[in-house]
């Protein structure tokens, strides 16, 4: 398989950077082929702007959905972000790893996903009317791969779990898994979670590699998070809410698991 890690830490000796190389290490003895983003590294540049652009559609007023498009469309993109779509389209399953900062990822991953799902890639692709709002949520440009975070969280499992004080893991991950990843076609499969990370040491780690290495191992066989699809359905057009007979008298976001 071609696979994609995307990872976000400043430090390359810090917890995810072992975690970073332990599955590189991992991937590819075990055939596949792995390219990396290390955005830290890359000195990714996370910010959306006029630079995105090699030329302009309006030099006077930037708006940033319909330069991303023209740009996307008239091959204009800045060349790392042209590069990282490229290696999305080669990839068949793309790993996002971080540490959870403020409940969510680090700025700089954030960035990434700005500026590389492009107008025309990963948003506004096809038929947009009152009878089909777009190719997304199951299907679009990234439709047909995988993807799976790889997360390190500070507080304890407990505090992520339904009744934590965090508020339950799925819900947190919610819009990266549903809106970030589901949204432009990915399949995307159950997190792999490290928790209280101030508590580590080389037996634990050994124990985090062992079962990373496992999912890594069944990165082609795991079955995905069972996101409904828009196109499929489940929602009435064009509200896309939930039909009233599926999850009656249920909101939130589990109501978007079939
Ligand atoms: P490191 O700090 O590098 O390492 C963690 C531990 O692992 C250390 O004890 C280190 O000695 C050990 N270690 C490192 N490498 C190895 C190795 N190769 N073998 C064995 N042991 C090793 N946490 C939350 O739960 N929720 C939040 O919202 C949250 N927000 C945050 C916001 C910010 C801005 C920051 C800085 C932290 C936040 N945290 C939060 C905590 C954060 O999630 C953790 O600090 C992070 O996940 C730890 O990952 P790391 O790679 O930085 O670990």
């Amino acid at each position: 398989m071609n696979i994609l890690l995307v990872c976000a830490h400043p430090e390359s000796q810090s917890l995810n950077g072992a975690l970073r190389d332990f599955t590189i290490r991992h991937l590819e003895q075990a055939g596949h082929t792995v390219r990396v983003s290390d955005l830290y590294a890359m000195q990714w540049k996370a910010q959306v702007d006029a630079g995105d652009s090699k030329q302009r559609l309006n030099p006077a007023y930037f708006d940033a959905p319909m330069e991303s498009q023209h740009a996307y469309q008239n091959g204009l993109q800045s060349d790392d972000v042209a590069l990282e779509q490229e290696k999305l389209l080669w990839a068949d399953t793309v790993i996002l790893q971080f540490p959870l900062w403020w409940y969510a990822m680090p700025a700089i991953l954030k960035g990434w996903v700005d500026r590389v799902y492009a107008y025309g890639f990963a948003y506004g692709v096809g038929e947009h009317s009152d009878r089909h709002w777009g190719d997304r949520f199951g299907e679009g440009t990234l439709a047909g791969k995988r993807a799976m975070l790889v997360v390190t969280a500070g507080g304890w499992e407990s505090h992520y779990s339904p009744r934590g004080v965090n508020g339950p893991i799925d819900d947190l991950l919610f819009p990266i898994h549903h809106g970030i990843l589901y949204y432009p076609g990915f399949d995307v499969l159950p997190p792999f979670v490290v928790y209280r990370t101030g508590k580590m040491d080389e037996v634990r780690f050994a124990e985090i590699r062992e079962a990373l290495g496992r999912r890594l191992d069944a990165l082609s066989t795991t079955a995905p998070i069972p996101f409904r699809k828009q196109n499929g359905g489940a929602y009435d057009i064009p509200q896309l809410t939930l039909r009233p007979d599926l999850a009656p008298e249920q909101s939130g976001f589990a109501v978007h698991l079939a």
